[in-house]
């Protein structure tokens, strides 16, 4: 079975955090319309996620945080039917609307969904077109646009729930996953790999030396090959080593030569060929079993062009 799943649904275009606010519906919107006009969608089994249930949250999330989001929801509806604001802002760039909380629920859904494909046997990878993202929300916290750590759920049941021994996260987007670390930090289970601009946001970049961590910042405006070069030189004997199971990738297009939400210089057949390594990663330790969650990529042509390659490269299209 090499059958590459694509994973989305309707709650995440309903999920939206205010007039002009970068993270927007019209990023899915744009990737559909990319897959289906090249092709691609064709190429892809796609498939409905079930929303991930609170016990499975609490995998990577206090269960404080879970309610506090949960009650913020109820108190929006509440104010709203009263006269009062649309959304509730969590921090300056974070905010919720009265579908936020299902959708982030629907979100981390998918990443479980497709692990559970993967494992099963169904699908050789999977491609979660999901929102919010999760990589910047921490144990306790929700922040830089995101509620639930998607892959950090994914991974941690795909070792509690699957009984898998060893996993790899690899973190593609411009900004540091900081939540991601907050989780999976002296967790020897999972290698966490990413590169990352810095500095810039989140503040401080990478704050833990736990040595099941190969956060690597570069400087604004690196471009493809020393990119290339680092995940060569760094990344793959970790990886190698690490003989992750399955791999999950923190799938942010923000870095991209267009986004002007980073410096950095990547181009689509650099996510071609980072796609491919991982894949080679894939075929060597873990029967090809690749889950990708879509995090950053806020300049709407270049995230639905990079997407493409990068599924083209999963689905083999
Ligand atoms: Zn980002």
């Amino acid at each position: 079975m090499n059958a590459t799943g694509y994973y989305t649904h309707p709650l995440f275009r309903k999920h939206e955090m205010g007039t002009g606010h970068p993270e927007c519906p019209e990023r899915l919107a744009a990737i559909d319309d990319r897959l289906l006009i090249t092709g691609v969608l064709d190429a892809l089994e796609q498939r409905d996620p079930t929303p991930a249930s609170v016990a499975e949250i609490e995998l990577a999330h206090g269960r404080m945080h879970i309610a506090a989001l949960r009650g913020l929801s109820d108190f929006l509806r509440e104010d709203i039917s009263a006269g009062g604001p649309t959304h509730y802002h969590i921090d300056s760039d974070t905010a919720i609307n009265t579908h936020s909380y299902q959708a982030a629920l629907m979100s981390a859904g998918a990443a479980i969904s497709a692990t559970d494909a993967v494992i099963a046997g169904e699908l050789e990878n999977a491609f979660c077109a999901a929102r919010p993202p999760g990589h910047h929300a921490c144990r306790d916290k929700a922040m830089g646009f995101c509620f639930f750590n998607n892959v950090a759920i994914a991974a941690k049941y795909a070792l509690e729930r699957h009984g898998l021994e060893r996993v790899a996260i690899v973190d593609i987007d411009v900004h540091h996953g900081n939540g991601t670390e907050n989780i999976v930090a002296g967790d020897d289970r999972i290698l966490m790999c990413s590169f990352y601009q810095h500095p810039f946001y989140p503040e401080g970049g990478s704050l833990s030396d736990a040595p099941n961590l190969l956060n690597v910042p570069v400087p604004a405006y690196t471009r493809g090959p020393a990119i290339r070069e680092l995940i060569e030189q760094q990344w793959l004997p970790r990886l190698d080593a690490h003989q992750p199971q399955l791999i999950f990738i923190s799938a942010g297009f923000d870095a991209h030569r267009e986004d002007d939400m980073g410096q950095l210089g990547l181009v689509e057949q650099d996510y071609a060929w980072i796609t491919q390594k991982l894949k080679e990663v894939a075929k060597r330790h873990a029967k090809g079993r690749i889950v990708s969650c879509l995090e950053g990529g806020y300049e709407l042509s270049s995230l639905a062009r990079s997407v493409e390659a990068h599924l083209r490269v999963l689905a083999d299209v």
